[in-house]
């Protein structure tokens, strides 16, 4: 290892943030020695700083329907070869109530963009969750409006996932139709001037992704200040256009794992699905990289396989209570505990503290 990464990784763990081009550099290199000690800081950082417990949330997919048309995705628009669905209100309503029953503190909210689920009729539903139980919401429904965003979080919504994808504009528009990067930072920034707890995140291995731009994906979290962070392969989809790309790497997707800990020790990272689809023990080895989240499945059986961002997606069909008892032996398995309540982003915690009642959500 030169002396010059040895300086870098030292910096990482000292806390000061790295330059683009020092990042750049980092993740250029291949030596496995340099990755290995960087998820060892990650897994300690972690441990220092969130603690032991990996939060669960349980994952609603209430609809696979979209108006949206990513190149890379199973549910664009385009995609004809896929069976459409969607939950209806009340079936929601009674998977957020199971979610509850099996000990999540904290249900998902996630569809493609679909306007069927009018900002009313979220709001409905919402409301109704948030009356019948204790459940921390996160929504994951795409792009929309302030006014939608303002609404839902009036009626209880406490968090929003919405991954940026990539930080490079021109890879940004040309994966997304008639979309752009400002839209979507607009919209993280709309959703945290209401209070919400942020998501963000990337993919890695999309086709024309560069070292630096992965650098700028990382900066980019760091400069929104995001409390829980995405980070998931590309994974080709055959119905996409995009089937016949390369998949982004196993190893190169739980080394910016390691880098989001260092750079955001506070922040809640998952151990993706689509870790554990990529490799059996994929979500163990990210979790020992950083990772302190996991989404364990509990929309209808029925319905998972229908949910098909990419293929080969595990948990499609297992019943949730098997999903529940399966997740935490593979926390216990890695000398982890299960968490406990809502499990919000210390980040966010500290930042609520910081700034009273509003950013908190209460
Ligand atoms: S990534 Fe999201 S917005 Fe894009 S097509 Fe898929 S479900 Fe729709």
């Amino acid at each position: 290892m030169s002396r010059k990464i040895k300086a870098l990784i030292a910096k990482l763990a000292a806390g000061d943030g790295p330059s683009c081009e020092e990042l750049t550099l980092l993740i250029s290199q291949t030596d496995s020695q340099i990755w290995q000690e960087i998820r060892l800081l990650a897994d300690s950082v972690r441990a220092k700083h969130v603690g032991s417990d990996v939060h669960l949330r349980g994952l609603i997919e209430f609809s696979n329907h979209c108006r949206a048309n990513c190149l890379y995705c199973g549910l664009r628009r385009e995609n004809r070869a896929l069976v459409r669905y969607r939950l209806e209100p009340q079936e929601i309503v009674e998977t957020a109530l199971l979610a509850d029953q099996l000990g999540y503190g904290t249900v998902v909210l996630q569809s493609g963009e679909d306007p069927f689920y009018t900002k009313e009729l979220l709001a409905e539903i919402i409301a109704e969750i948030k009356g019948r139980t204790e459940l921390a919401i996160t929504l994951s429904v795409g792009e929309r409006t302030f006014d939608e965003y303002a609404l839902w979080r009036e009626k209880g919504a406490d968090r929003y996932l919405l991954r940026h994808e990539t930080a490079d504009p021109a890879l940004y528009a040309s994966l997304h139709p008639k979309r752009t990067l400002e839209e979507r930072v607009k919209c993280l920034k709309a959703l945290r001037s209401l209070g919400y707890e942020v998501g963000a995140g990337f993919m890695v291995g999309l086709p024309g992704q560069t070292p630096e731009t992965l650098a700028r994906d990382l900066l980019l979290l760091v400069e929104l200040d995001v409390d829980m962070i995405g980070i998931g392969p590309f994974v080709p989809n055959p119905h996409t256009p995009l089937a016949r790309e390369e998949g982004g790497s196993f190893e190169q997707t739980v080394n910016m794992v390691a880098l989001t800990r260092l750079l955001m020790p506070t922040a809640n990272i998952p151990a993706t699905t689509a870790m554990g689809s990529l490799r059996p023990d994929g979500r163990e080895i990210t979790l020992k990289a950083g990772a302190n989240v996991l989404m364990p499945n509990v929309t209808p059986k029925r319905f998972r396989p229908l949910y098909e961002i990419y293929p080969g997606k595990i948990c499609t069909d297992e019943e949730a209570g098997q999903c529940r008892l399966c997740i935490e032996g593979r926390i216990k398995s890695c000398g982890r505990t299960v968490g406990t309540g809502q499990g919000a982003s210390l980040k966010y915690q500290q930042r609520s503290a910081l700034h009273g009642n509003h950013a908190a959500g209460q």
